[in-house]
């Protein structure tokens, strides 16, 4: 399908073609239909297929740009990937008024509690200061509807694993998840089947 076909909302589709992209990526061709029909969803896929893009639009088609509060939580190993879909998530949603933070360790807390406070719709972070934050009662995590967990395996050999657990306890129990992993050994395939109901599995 056409990013038309997939009925994503105007704006995002005006931040879509005025970023450059003229198709859906061969991931994105795949995993964006179940993704915003509300299933969950596990792609294999390294970075290099569009992945990052993938989930920038999967996050800013579910938001309730009328609800200022957190809705989308996306978890990324590293800092830099975590900036990295900050960028894509403020230049693909350029028309769309949405406020995005990026929740990452090594930043002044003041600003993120600040930011935070404020009001902010998606939040793009690592587990450490996104785990903080929630138990600081800084980040609210009740309107929560849809977590993305991004290079699964790269977060759990990095030794995230209690912390992205931790941080799924605080969430609504029926919410919708999205992970991407380059591979699927063990540990990845034990949080998939404790996170996510029915998942479609789809391999790039
Ligand atoms: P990633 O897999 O997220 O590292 O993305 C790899 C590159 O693909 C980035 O430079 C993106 O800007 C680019 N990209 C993502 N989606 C598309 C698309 N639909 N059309 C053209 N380029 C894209």
């Amino acid at each position: 399908p056409s990013f038309e076909e997939l009925g994503l909302k105007k704006e995002l589709l005006r931040g879509i073609y005025s970023y450059g992209f003229e198709r859906p990526s061969a991931i994105q061709q795949r995993a964006l239909a179940p993704a915003l029909k509300g299933r969950d969803v596990i792609a294999q896929a390294q970075s290099g297929t569009g992945k990052t893009a993938m989930l920038s639009i999967i996050a800013l088609n579910s938001v309730d740009i009328k609800t200022r509060e957190v809705q989308v939580l996306i978890l990324s190993p590293t800092r830099e990937l975590a900036q990295q879909t900050q960028h894509t998530l403020l230049s693909l949603g350029e028309f769309m008024n949405v406020q995005c933070h990026a929740c990452i360790g090594g930043k002044n807390l003041g600003e993120d509690i600040r930011t935070l406070d404020y009001g902010v719709h998606v939040v793009s972070g690592t587990p450490g200061r996104v785990f903080d934050m929630i138990q600081r009662r800084n980040l609210r995590t009740r309107s929560l509807r849809l977590l993305i967990i991004d290079e699964a395996d790269e977060m759990l050999s990095r030794g995230f694993k209690e912390q992205i657990y931790e941080v799924y306890r605080h969430l609504p129990p029926s919410i919708q998840v999205i992970l991407v992993s380059a591979t699927l050994p063990h540990d990845v395939l034990e949080m998939t089947s404790k996170f996510m109901t029915d998942p479609v599995r789809i391999l790039v």
